[in-house]
């Protein structure tokens, strides 16, 4: 069965496929049409609202089946941000790479004087399957638990990684392989959840 992935994210497209493909899904992405297709504006309150949101806009657009996904960063000494709002936490950049700089710096300013034990944080996915038609197919939502690090630390992944520290892996999410962060991730255990719905 063929899915769309809604993203732009070369590297959400990798770790998507690395998951789905194995199952028997072909897994395309917004590049394979020839047409520049609207974004959906993002403007839900909630992971899920935005993966909503995104899958059903594509879907109709494209009339291919959608899978679309909502992640950010929820730091508990900053009462939950930067969460839906983790992609332009610094407002600033005009690529993906000078945001997550951006990003990055802020949030470790942000997090200036937090002491250790209190820089909890996790990853959230959340991830919606939808039809042409609206109707909505699946929905499942994973959680990657960390602690915000002191300073930045490795250079796999992209946006937070260097700066999310798994103390049971002894290492950032950027120092992880690929394989050893799909295991792990948000983004992981949700797709492994959606396409457990999915599997005939
Ligand atoms: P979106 O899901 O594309 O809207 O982007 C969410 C933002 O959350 C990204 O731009 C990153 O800043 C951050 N984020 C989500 N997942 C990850 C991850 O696996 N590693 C690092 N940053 C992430």
């Amino acid at each position: 069965m063929e899915i769309l992935l809604a993203t732009s994210n070369p590297h959400k497209l990798i770790e998507v496929r690395a998951i789905l493909e194995p199952l028997g899904f072909t897994v395309i992405g917004l590049d394979a049409f020839d047409t520049e297709f609207e974004e959906p504006v993002e403007d839900a309150d909630t992971f899920m609202g935005n993966a909503e949101l995104k899958a059903r806009g594509y879907a109709r657009m494209t009339q291919v089946r959608c899978l679309a996904d909502d992640s950010g960063l929820v730091v508990d000494a900053l009462e939950g941000k930067p969460g839906v709002h983790s992609a332009r936490f610094a407002g600033v950049g005009n690529t993906r790479e000078a945001r997550d700089e951006a990003n990055n710096t802020l949030l470790l300013e942000k997090l200036e004087g937090v002491s250790a034990e209190k820089r909890t944080a996790r990853f959230i996915c959340a991830m919606c399957l939808a039809e042409p038609n609206g109707g909505i197919v699946a929905q499942s939502e994973g959680a990657f638990e960390g602690v915000i690090a002191h300073a930045p630390s490795g250079t796999n992944g992209f946006g937070y990684d260097p700066l999310f520290y798994v103390p049971d892996a002894g290492k950032t999410s950027a120092e992880m392989s690929s394989d050893e962060k799909h295991s792990r991730s948000h983004r992981g255990h949700a797709l492994r959840i959606i396409a457990s719905k999915i599997a005939q």
